[in-house]
């Protein structure tokens, strides 16, 4: 899959036709659903609200998460075909500066699909990638939507999951587990069951979470404070705000 587009790079809508492209790229290589076309749609119509900006609570919510990952006993990063369409190698990079796995996890669960995924982000450069054994259940939820490997996301206690299905991301936090969201929309219901929503294009998100990561590796004094100074409440009001007022 290439980066090509026929637009130049100084194109003023550059990175949202980039975007674009790589979505639908990933629906002609079998990682992206049909579903997820229109999951882009709707997360690029609250960027544009947004001012295609990580705004400042988002920016602290990434630092919250990278800290939470940092500190977690076991880490996972769930990758859906969204995620992997868009940024298959910042999330190798992300796992790699922290430890975390990675674990392909879907709403529309196929075998096939999560096997192209799988081999996508080994050709980014991941080495381990779990989701392929689904020995282990999301107690709440159907059964095709319940699956998750056992001593991945079954074990972890914080997963960051990007672009999530709210029941299956409530589902998680039953679980007890520490929940991190990228979600362009602070009213969906993902973002608002997480420990941390983060309200911001996974594009950005994702490359900025692993940059506070690395600053934050080894400094559990300013891990805590990132985490203490994040309000999830208040970061859910200020994406709203934004979106609604342009503040
Ligand atoms: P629910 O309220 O149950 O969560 P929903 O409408 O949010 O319903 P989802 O399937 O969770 O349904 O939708 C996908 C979500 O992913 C949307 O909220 C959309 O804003 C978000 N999204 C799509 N593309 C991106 C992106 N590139 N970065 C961040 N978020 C995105
Ligand atoms: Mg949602």
């Amino acid at each position: 899959m290439s980066d090509e587009v026929e637009v130049p790079e100084s194109h003023p809508r550059y990175e949202s036709l980039l975007t674009r492209h790589r979505i639908e790229a990933g629906v002609d290589r079998g990682i992206t659903s049909r579903q997820g076309l229109i999951a882009q749609g709707r997360g690029e119509a609250y960027d544009y609200l947004l001012g295609e900006r990580t705004i400042e609570s988002a920016d602290r919510a990434e630092r919250a998460a990278a800290a939470y990952i940092l500190q977690a006993d076991h880490a996972v990063i769930s990758v859906n075909g969204n995620a992997a369409a868009l940024v298959p190698g910042e999330l190798v990079e992300l796992a790699e500066a922290t430890g975390a796995d990675l674990e392909v996890n879907l709403f529309n669960r196929t075998e096939e699909r999560i096997r192209a995924i799988a081999e996508y982000l080994r050709e980014h450069g991941a080495e381990a990638v779990l989701g392929l054994e689904a020995d282990g259940r999301i107690p709440g939820l159907d059964h095709e939507r319940a699956k998750v490997d056992a001593d991945g996301i079954g074990d972890a206690d914080v997963v960051l999951v990007p672009l999530e299905d709210g029941d299956r991301a409530e589902a998680l936090g039953e679980m007890g587990k520490t929940e991190l969201v990228v979600d362009l929309n602070p009213l969906s219901r993902s973002a608002q069951v997480a420990t941390v929503p983060i309200i911001d294009n996974i594009v950005r998100a994702i490359p900025n979470v692993t940059a506070h990561a690395r600053e934050l590796a080894d400094d559990p004094e300013a891990q805590r404070d990132a985490i203490e100074a994040f309000d999830a409440d208040e970061a859910l009001s200020a994406a709203e705000r934004a979106i609604r007022g342009g503040e």
